[in-house]
């Protein structure tokens, strides 16, 4: 028995269950490698601007300490948790060890509409939330950053919350932080310019010239916009767009920084144009060179495998594609390639990686050297990954995981089983 259930949990069984079969990794390690190392559960009352008390109930899920701090996001969405959390917990470790960087999983969340509250409520449950975890975390125990539903002025609150417990500024407990307090230039970005930078060295190698290419973006949240204004930006006409509001079509591309414009100032999409609305469910089957889902998880199930009409599947959200659907894309590998989620969306924690790094050491970075060296971990990852998949002839998922899974095996067995 475990107190993890759900679609998304048993999704990342599921998904590990076949990396563990392609390395004969025996059945009484697969326990010790899969299942998280620490759930905690907490209720986060805070007061309402109407005077009343509401509890909120958040999660955080570390999934294994065996290679330093455990890192991930915090995700404020009614839709949230516990499965939820630990899938996203384990994704987060076999991310982390595909790109080299020296940590475990974890992520975390609150079960709120971040929309429903007011932004003092939002102060209240943020600090809260930071409040309750203080006995958990640490920059040496476990780094928070922004997820879906949470942002840069978040991850502040977390900081000075943390810091003022403490009596001295710990910047370095959370990253995603402004730059004003600690951040790092480049982060806000990083996610969505991985996505793109990813997305176009795989249009190169399969000679689709930008100019003329069409994009499709579900979600237009952080990494959303920030993936559709690179492709944008390097002429890639983006015809769809969708979020949680609705969706948008332009055959003739739509204005990525005017968009991005509308959704700062409202929130969304919604009531950018009355004219190029398209059906939100049927974009992801919109015939086009790059799809990118960034927004939440299993919208790519097998009917929408089955009809995808792209060229590049470039997942900036986590875990956007069921294990069935992933059967019917390992018969279309030919023609649709994959970036899976943990390689193309993990240019975020690769830079929060560096804002941790630079925080440690007072040292701050000018954004060239933030994207060089964020750009050179992407490309080490996708080439170790496509490497990987010629030599086992598997699909990309299974080696961008087997390598993932691999790393953290191999440390765990060096380490030994103590006490
Ligand atoms: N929430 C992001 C992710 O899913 C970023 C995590 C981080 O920067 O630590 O990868």
């Amino acid at each position: 028995m475990t107190v993890y259930s759900g679609p998304v949990f048993d999704m990342a069984v599921q998904q590990f269950g076949v990396i563990a079969n392609h390395l004969s990794i025996p059945m009484d390690e697969r326990e010790r490698i899969l299942m998280p190392k620490r759930a905690i559960t907490v209720s986060c009352p805070i007061h309402r601007d109407d005077g009343s008390i509401t509890v909120f109930e958040g999660y955080r899920v570390q999934h294994h300490l065996t290679m330093g701090p455990t890192k991930g996001g915090t995700r404020f969405a009614p839709s949230v948790d516990i499965g939820e959390v630990a899938a996203l917990a384990i994704w987060m470790s076999w991310k982390c060890a595909l790109a080299g960087l020296p940590y475990g999983g974890a992520k975390g969340g609150v079960r709120v509409d971040p929309a429903s509250i007011s932004k003092r409520e939002l102060e209240g449950l943020s600090r809260r939330y930071m409040q309750e975890m203080i006995p958990f975390v640490g920059p040496h125990t476990d780094v928070m950053a922004p997820d879906m539903g949470t942002n840069e002025q978040v991850m502040a609150w977390f900081m000075d919350t943390y810091s003022m417990y403490h009596g001295r500024t710990v910047t370095e407990i959370v990253t995603g932080k402004p730059v004003s307090s600690g951040g790092t230039l480049g982060r806000r970005e990083a996610t969505g310019r991985g996505v793109a930078y990813l997305a176009r060295r795989v249009m190169k190698d399969l000679d689709i010239a930008f100019d003329g290419a069409t994009a499709v973006v579900q979600g237009f949240g952080n990494v959303g916009s920030q993936a559709a204004l690179e492709l944008y930006n390097s002429g890639v006409k983006v015809i769809a767009v969708g979020d949680h509001t609705g969706a948008l079509y332009d055959r003739k591309g739509l204005d990525i920084p005017a968009l991005m414009r509308h959704a700062a100032a409202h929130g969304s999409i919604a009531g950018y144009s009355n004219q190029l609305h398209y059906d939100p469910a049927a974009i992801l089957t919109v015939p086009c060179d790059v799809l990118v889902p960034a927004a939440v998880e299993r919208v790519i199930d097998a009917h929408v495998a089955e009809n995808l009409k792209c060229r590049v599947l470039a997942e900036g959200a986590n875990g956007p594609t069921t294990p069935e659907a992933d059967l019917i894309l390992e018969k279309r590998q030919r023609e649709i390639f994959l970036i899976p989620d943990i390689l193309c969306n993990s240019g975020g924690v690769v830079v929060s990686y560096f804002e941790w790094v630079q925080d440690l050491q007072q040292l701050f970075w000018e954004e060239e050297e933030v994207m060089r060296r964020e750009y050179q971990i992407l490309d080490r990852a996708f080439d170790q990954m496509v490497r990987r998949a010629k030599k086992d002839n598997i699909p990309h998922r299974t080696a961008a995981m087997a390598l993932g899974v691999e790393k953290v095996r191999a440390a765990k067995t060096t380490r030994g089983l103590f006490p």
